[in-house]
């Protein structure tokens, strides 16, 4: 039998991505059959479900579910209303229910300094922020930190309707209760704030109850090898009971299915001829990441004798913006692979940035960061998302051609980093040039790159150390 070259392997990976028909009904089953899959409901079980079956379709090994406690909440209404206007408004995620009348103070974009600068005069008051700036988690934080009693959070778009976001982090109950209004409102809030005092009145109804997530892994295993290292290729299936959870991240979740099913007929043509890639790849699709990435942290956690053999996480978050591909690499040692994602994108072939300057600490990849294990987050677009978190995040604003391209760019540059120690491939491919890190940061790498980075606040919070 002739062997067929590599590199035509590496062709049909791409050419099955880019007319595949099934990536489209994957996307509107998530969206349409499933909603928003919010951790914990049975959308997400739905969704859970299906995923199973797409990668069992595949042949993958292992097929699994693989369940963690998290704290379910189901929302009810929501009503601020300030100096006698009622204003609209929606609870955010993990809100405690309310129903309590305070001063409302306008604390800027929720910065330390805008923190500083009021100091006392914060204590007791339900704290307005802008969403510009910092995560909305950190300037919860800082509301709590200042004594507020009630946290108002707003979009910084027009148009783009208020945000939601979890108030919870790492699973430890919000102990004040917040609201997301749209930036219009802001707007309207800061005018009154300009005529002088705001009295707020919140009302806000919500359930907490038990409830399990699910993260659904499964392997794709070179023959022949036992316990070979893996990459890892994720994305969070869960979103927002608002919307469809479209862009962010159903758009992840077919990424990594699509790329799934063309990788395993890549690792079969090649076990056809006798040679087996060297590393394994681990497929693995979480909920709970829009609660404080509580399905990756509980995995790393579970897993934590396996995540040596864990070489690179590559996490899809939000795909499906029209525009260029994203790629931030973290960890030890990761100037090759930087120069490895950027090369591989060719010259106006794939429009791709990778960089590895700027630390991404909010979305799965950051569970395995946290322990050291070199990571990398993909996202497409720059400024022009529809608004993820929002009720406009719908299937209709998923670019379908971002979300093929970035499939394909995945698979490939997967595919090149799982074979690299086979011989007789392109010089670059040597395994003396391999792009892979060569191996893990320490804990002391890991917290020193995280205070470089203003992140100090995430190594005070012992559960993720976990
Ligand atoms: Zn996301």
């Amino acid at each position: 039998m002739s062997q067929i070259p590599f590199l035509d392997i590496e062709k049909s990976v791409l050419g099955d991505i880019v007319i595949s028909d099934t990536l489209w009904p994957a996307l509107t089953f998530l969206c349409d059959a499933c909603n928003g899959r919010f951790a914990g409901s049975e959308d997400e079980q739905r969704a859970a479900d299906f995923i199973v079956r797409s990668l069992q379709h595949c042949n993958l090994s292992d097929v699994h579910i693989e369940e963690f406690p998290l704290r379910g909440w189901r929302r009810g209404p929501a009503r601020v209303i300030v100096n006698g206007h009622m204003l609209p408004c929606i609870g955010l995620p993990g809100t405690p229910s309310c129903d309590l009348s305070a001063p409302v103070l306008l604390l800027g974009d929720g910065e330390p300094l805008d923190f500083e600068k009021a100091g006392e005069l914060a204590r007791g008051k339900i704290a307005l922020v802008r969403g510009k700036g910092s995560h909305r988690l950190e300037k919860y934080g800082r509301a709590v930190q200042a004594g507020c009693v009630g946290f108002i959070f707003s979009g910084t778009e027009p148009n783009a309707l208020p945000p939601t976001g979890s108030l919870e982090y790492a699973g430890q109950p919000a102990p004040i209760p917040g609201v997301g209004i749209a930036y219009e409102t802001l707007c309207r809030l800061e005018r009154i704030a300009a005529q002088g005092e705001m009295t707020g009145h919140l009302q806000i109804e919500a359930q907490t109850f038990d409830a399990v997530g699910r993260n659904v892994i499964a392997d794709l295993i070179p023959a022949g090898v036992d316990k070979p290292d893996l990459l890892m290729m994720c994305a969070h299936y869960d979103g927002h009971d608002i919307a469809q959870g479209a862009v962010d991240n159903a758009s992840g979740t077919v990424a990594v299915l699509e790329a799934a099913r063309a990788l395993k007929t890549a690792y079969d043509a090649l076990a056809a001829q006798g040679a087996a890639p060297a590393r394994g790849i681990r497929f693995a699709l979480w909920s709970g990441e829009e609660l404080g990435m509580l399905g990756s942290s509980h995995y790393a956690h579970c897993h934590a004798d396996e995540l040596a053999r864990i070489r690179l996480v590559f996490n899809c978050d939000i795909v499906g913006n029209p525009g260029a591909l994203f790629l931030g690499v973290n960890g030890y040692d990761t100037d090759r692979l930087v120069t490895f994602l950027n090369r591989l994108a060719g010259d106006r072939v794939f429009e791709v940035q990778a960089g590895n300057r700027t630390l991404i600490p909010y979305s799965d990849h950051f569970s395995f960061y946290l322990k050291g294990v070199p990571v990398l987050m993909a996202a497409t677009g720059g400024g022009q998302s529809p608004g993820p978190h929002t009720h406009g995040d719908t299937l209709d604003k998923v670019d379908v051609r971002a979300v093929r391209w970035t499939t394909a760019f995945a698979a490939r540059a997967l595919l090149r980093l799982a074979v690299s120690s086979l011989p007789d491939l392109s010089p670059d491919l040597s395994p003396d040039l391999s792009p892979l890190p060569a191996r893990h940061a320490t804990m002391e790498e890991v917290r020193a790159a995280l205070r470089a980075a203003g992140y100090e606040v995430l190594l005070d919070r012992p559960s993720r150390w976990s």
